[in-house]
């Protein structure tokens, strides 16, 4: 569990992780060491969900080794199949990395939504729905191991 407390927004007390794959977590389809590392340091503290419709194919073997299930969202119907496993496994104590049209549901559904900005771009609608948009995603994931600057960022 990560408890999130910041004045004048609600407090969270985080007990999941959803990461969209592709312009999220990776990059052309591949996944940084760093990368890995922080997802695995923050898998002590939270369970963590890789959701992909994996388009370039290589979700499972870059995930491998990875402290992460992975869980293969439809490709057609990518946006409300995110939301209702957001939904499922409680989006009250869940917080949604994405950076696609199809992140928007779930980063808006979610208890804390964040949108990457990385290399691939974000989505105009899930900017606009994010609690906190970062520049990549091992800021993001930073931001879960420091609460205290996430709570600077969100504070009313
Ligand atoms: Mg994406």
């Amino acid at each position: 569990m990560i408890a999130l407390s910041i004045p004048g927004y609600q407090d969270i007390m985080l007990e999941n992780l959803v990461l969209d794959f592709n312009g999220t977590l990776a990059s052309d389809g591949r996944l940084s060491g760093k990368t890995r590392e922080l997802v695995n340091e923050i898998a002590g503290s939270l369970k963590v969900y890789v959701l992909t419709a994996d388009t370039f194919g290589s979700a499972a073997r870059e995930c491998a080794g990875l402290k992460a299930e992975l869980i293969t969202i439809d490709r057609d119907n990518g946006g409300p199949d995110k939301e209702a496993f957001v939904e499922k496994i409680g989006a009250d104590e869940t917080a949604a990395f994405g950076n696609g049209v199809n992140d928007v549901l779930m980063l808006a559904r979610a208890a804390l939504g964040i949108v990457v900005m990385g290399p691939e771009g974000c989505a105009g609608q899930a900017l606009a729905r994010a609690d906190v948009v970062v520049r990549d995603i091992n800021e993001g994931l930073g931001l879960l191991l420091n609460p205290v600057r996430l709570a600077a960022t969100l504070r009313k």
